[in-house]
């Protein structure tokens, strides 16, 4: 039996009706989740299918935000870039890790001449950073690491993050996660501990012990360097 299903979507640009696939929630098995929120599935991997993408005209979002209608400016905008260059590309059914790197940078250029939230182009480029940690693609995996921290960072600074606090602490706790994942342990300590003091940090348990055991482990990482320059 399938474990992917048919789902109808009408694109805001082009009004395009088609259908694309989905992984059927009883059949998503975790397998493992990483400190940066990555999840390694058993089976189908329901991330690869969380960008859809209309074949006719290239407009490309997550899911939810694909559902929403966009201003007349906005189809505008579509139009005159990826419309314009757009040849005819399917990713309607099944995928791999490589057709769901291929979608999700389509949705990324979608995004970018939106001049949408950081926040949201953040998540997108943290995952294109897991995907190539799946093909263990060293170098792009830290490029999308470092692109990822960068609209974190801008996020955390600019936008006013809408729906509560809680969010708040997941891009907090992200940048620091990330900068640890660079090597930047002083940054990365500097951000762990804004998670941990932050006035609601109790209300998300699991975000403030994964801060605790990463700002332990990015001190450890710290001191090791420290003493190993000392030795030298
Ligand atoms: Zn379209």
């Amino acid at each position: 039996m399938s474990t992917l299903f048919d789902r109808q979507y009408v694109c805001p640009v082009c009004s395009n009706t088609f259908t694309s696939k989905q992984v059927k929630t009883s059949a998503i098995r975790t397998k493992e989740r990483k400190k940066d929120f990555h999840t390694i599935f058993n089976g189908d991997n329901p991330t690869f299918y969380g960008i859809i993408c209309c074949p006719k005209c290239g407009y490309a979002k997550f899911e939810n935000d694909f559902k929403l209608p966009l201003s007349l400016k906005q189809i505008e905008i579509i139009k005159q870039t990826i419309m314009k260059s757009w040849k005819t590309q399917d990713f309607t059914g099944e995928r791999d890790i490589n057709s769901a790197i291929k979608v999700h940078l389509i949705a990324l250029v979608n995004y970018t001449v939106l001049k949408e939230r950081q926040a949201v182009i953040g998540k997108l480029l943290l995952r294109l950073a897991w995907y190539y940690e799946e093909l263990e693609q060293v170098e792009e995996n830290l490029k999308y690491v470092g692109l990822a921290l960068d609209a974190f960072v801008k996020s955390y600074e600019n936008e006013k993050i809408d729906d509560a606090e809680e969010k708040e602490l997941e891009v907090i706790y992200l940048i620091g996660e990330l900068n640890r994942q660079l090597g930047n342990y002083k940054d990365a300590i500097r951000w762990y501990e804004m998670v941990v003091r932050h006035e609601f940090a109790y209300k998300n348990r699991l975000i403030k012990n994964y801060a605790k055991e990463q700002w332990a482990l990015s001190a450890e990482m710290h001191n090791a360097l420290k003493n190993r320059g000392r030795d030298a």
